[in-house]
Parts: structure tokens; C-alpha cells; sequence
């Protein structure tokens, strides 16, 4: 799995423990059971990207770029070097399953300083592409992961 190459700095009051919500509680066992194949998804997808699967960029994710001051160089960075930390299968609502997963990868800002960002992919199935669906920097989200950016801890706000 991809490490970032030098360090990060943590933003300082991100939050170390579960809120202790009830609902918060009742979506973290949830959650919880999307990590349980992170590094099988993250072999998956990142096989589909070394065989140079099409990726589609949403118009939403561009403008969430803009509104994040997140440039679609640091989120291809990111998705090249990054790893899936939870992942879904469902079926939608016309019968389809769809794969969807929240990655994290890094984006280099400087010298030996990376910013964290997640990216929410999803492929249908029959597509033979892979959508961003968004793209967030979830230290901006304070308190609702933790300081690896890997574990969600509070839902009582929304990063999308
Ligand atoms: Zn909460």
C-alpha cells in the first residue's frame, strides 16, 4: 500500500475516538463493515488503473475542486498513489450492482509535505470505466476521522 514519501502534520484537534452518538455509534459498526476488504478493493482498483481504465471525471467533482481549492492534478495524484480505506457492493435501483469505494491517497503541497484527500469512486456494473464521483480533503472535516484519515468517526456532518 502507497505510503505517503515524507511527513504529515495532522491537524491538531482531529478527533482520536468514536463519537459516542448512538446514531453516530449504529453507522460506525456499519461502516466498519466496509474496511473489512480494503486491501483486496485496493488491488482491484489499482489493477484497473495500471490496465488504463477509463476514468470518468464528474462535473460535480469539478466544482468541488473549485470550491475545495483542489486542483484535478492533486486528485490524480492522489488516486494513482492512494489506497481504498472502505468499500460497498449494492444493488441499485434498477437491479445493477455497483462498486463504491472512498480512497485516500496524497497530494505533494511542498517539500516533504503531503495533503491528504479522499476520493469517492464507483464503477457500475457493465461500465467499463471508473467515475470520481468527489474529492475532499478530510482534514478540512474536523473531528470526523481520524488522524490517518482512515477511520470515520463521527457522521454528524457530511464530507460530501
Ligand atoms: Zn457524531
Amino acid at each position: 500500500m502507497a505510503e505517503p514519501m515524507g511527513m504529515f502534520m495532522g491537524h491538531p484537534s482531529q478527533s482520536l475516538t468514536v463519537c459516542s452518538d448512538t446514531s453516530c455509534l449504529r453507522r460506525r459498526q456499519a461502516w466498519q463493515k466496509g474496511t473489512v476488504a480494503s486491501e483486496q478493493q485496493t488491488e482491484r482498483v489499482l489493477q484497473r488503473l495500471e490496465h488504463n481504465v477509463d476514468v470518468l471525471w464528474t462535473k460535480h467533482l469539478d466544482e468541488r475542486e473549485v470550491s475545495r481549492k483542489i486542483s484535478s492534478l492533486q486528485t490524480t495524484e492522489a488516486l494513482k498513489n492512494g489506497s481504498c480505506i472502505w468499500h460497498r457492493r449494492f444493488l441499485d435501483a434498477t437491479g445493477r450492482w455497483v462498486d463504491k469505494w472512498i480512497w485516500l491517497g496524497y497530494a505533494k503541497t511542498g517539500h516533504k509535505t503531503y495533503r491528504p484527500l479522499h476520493l469517492v469512486l464507483c464503477q457500475k456494473q457493465g461500465e467499463a470505466w471508473i467515475t470520481v464521483l468527489t474529492v475532499y480533503d478530510p482534514s478540512d472535516s474536523n473531528g470526523l476521522w481520524d488522524k490517518t484519515f482512515t477511520q470515520r468517526m463521527c457522521w454528524h456532518t457530511d464530507p460530501l
